[in-house]
């Protein structure tokens, strides 16, 4: 068997979801919503899955998808995007993300990743050859360290990763930072891999700035989006890819053999949701920010310093009250003598991680996360 996943134990969000499930504790640990997203999305895939079509799509993703996404492309970053050249459909940005590594990291190649980062890329990196290269950021402010970041470029870096919004840190990147990043990918010649799934949950009047817009960086970039994230819909697995032609053929040639493609009744229904007017998308953000605040206060009520969240479903909370270092055992006494599972920050690191940070999602209805307070409240 191959050393890479053998003994690899199971991701942390599926671990932690087990766990919930088995001790009846409310689940602030996996992000996921839990009120599913619009009903008209919902209802166009059911009238799809009814009247059809429902075979194979296209490779690439459906017409109606893949204009989809070049429309939002350039409604939300002002980009010109060749839908037939430029736009590929995943079965989620988890297999993008894959695809993408596989398509463009060949053995012997460095890829950056900023630390903490999300549990899927590194196995994918070794697996494609690639050497991970690590540079960490830490709370509570997560800035990058511009000397650290240059000093992780090397002639043989074939990318970087940049999640941005950013799990678990709930980081937006600023500008400056993405200018830094953008600068040092023309100087070394290299990609970034953008996993932008939270592009649309930027708060406080925050907004989303894609690397690909940068200067210079139309050609650089790799851009991955996810409607499970847009639109409160994770079980649907659907991801889309924006790169420039030349990036995407490897990336679309590895897809042919990872799933082919994908259900055409959820694309469509996708497609739908990317057209659906603004108000849809500021709403999603502020809803989300009123979660946000929600958490975050019932969380420093009892005792628990938070960190500041500019994006994402999650804030970062120190272990303080619970007076354990150890985070994830911090994590599996609270689901199961408080009732309130969380994820612990050390699962999004390579190594010598810190085990102070526990990550706890606020997508959650208001009463979901008011009674998790108060459990936390009776146990403490
Ligand atoms: N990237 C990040 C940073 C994520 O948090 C997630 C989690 N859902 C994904 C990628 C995967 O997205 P999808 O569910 O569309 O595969
Ligand atoms: N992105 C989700 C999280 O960070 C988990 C998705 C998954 O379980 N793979 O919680």
């Amino acid at each position: 068997t191959n050393p890479i996943f053998t003994g690899m134990p199971t991701t942390i969000f599926e671990a932690m979801s087990a766990l919930a499930r088995e001790t009846g504790a409310i689940n602030l640990g996996q992000g996921f919503p839990d009120v599913d997203g619009p009903e008209e999305i919902r209802a166009k895939a059911a009238g799809v899955s009814l009247h059809g079509p429902n075979q194979y799509p296209s490779m690439m993703g459906i017409p109606g998808l893949r204009q989809a996404v070049a429309a939002a492309n350039r409604r939300f970053y002002g980009l010109d995007v060749d839908w037939q050249r430029e736009v590929l459909v995943t079965s989620g940005a988890t297999e993008a993300l894959a695809d993408a590594i596989f398509g463009l990291v060949a053995p012997g190649d460095e890829v950056i990743v900023i630390e903490p980062f999300y549990d899927s890329y590194v196995p994918i990196i070794r697996q494609a050859g690639g050497t991970p290269v690590f540079v960490r950021i830490t709370p509570p402010e997560w800035a990058i360290d511009p000397d650290a970041l240059a000093r992780a470029f090397s002639p043989r870096t074939k990318a970087i990763i940049v999640n941005d919004p950013m799990n678990p840190a709930g980081k937006v990147f600023t500008h400056e930072e993405l200018s830094l990043i953008a600068g040092l990918c023309l100087a070394n010649d290299a990609y970034v891999i953008a996993d932008e799934v939270y592009e649309h949950l930027t708060f406080d009047g925050r907004r989303h700035e894609t690397l690909m817009s940068f200067p210079g960086m139309r050609e650089r970039v790799v851009r991955i989006g996810s409607a499970g994230k847009t639109f409160s819909l994770t079980g649907w697995k659907i991801g889309y890819v924006t790169a420039a032609p030349n990036l995407l053929e490897p990336i679309a040639k590895v897809h042919q053999f990872v799933t082919f493609t994908t259900p055409p009744n959820l694309q469509a229904a996708v497609a739908h949701g990317l057209a659906m007017g603004d108000d849809y998308f500021t709403e999603l953000a502020a809803t989300q920010a009123g979660k946000r605040d929600r958490l975050a206060a019932g969380l420093a009520s009892v005792g628990f310093e938070v960190m500041a969240c500019g994006g994402t479903y999650f804030i970062t909370t120190d272990t303080g009250p619970l007076g354990i270092d150890d985070d994830a055992e911090a994590c599996r006494r609270l689901t199961r003598e408080a009732g309130v599972a969380a994820v612990p920050v050390s699962a999004f690191y390579a190594g010598n991680a810190p085990t102070r940070f526990i990550r706890f999602c606020f997508c959650k209805r208001d009463e979901v996360l008011d009674a998790a307070v108060e459990r936390l409240e009776h146990w403490l």
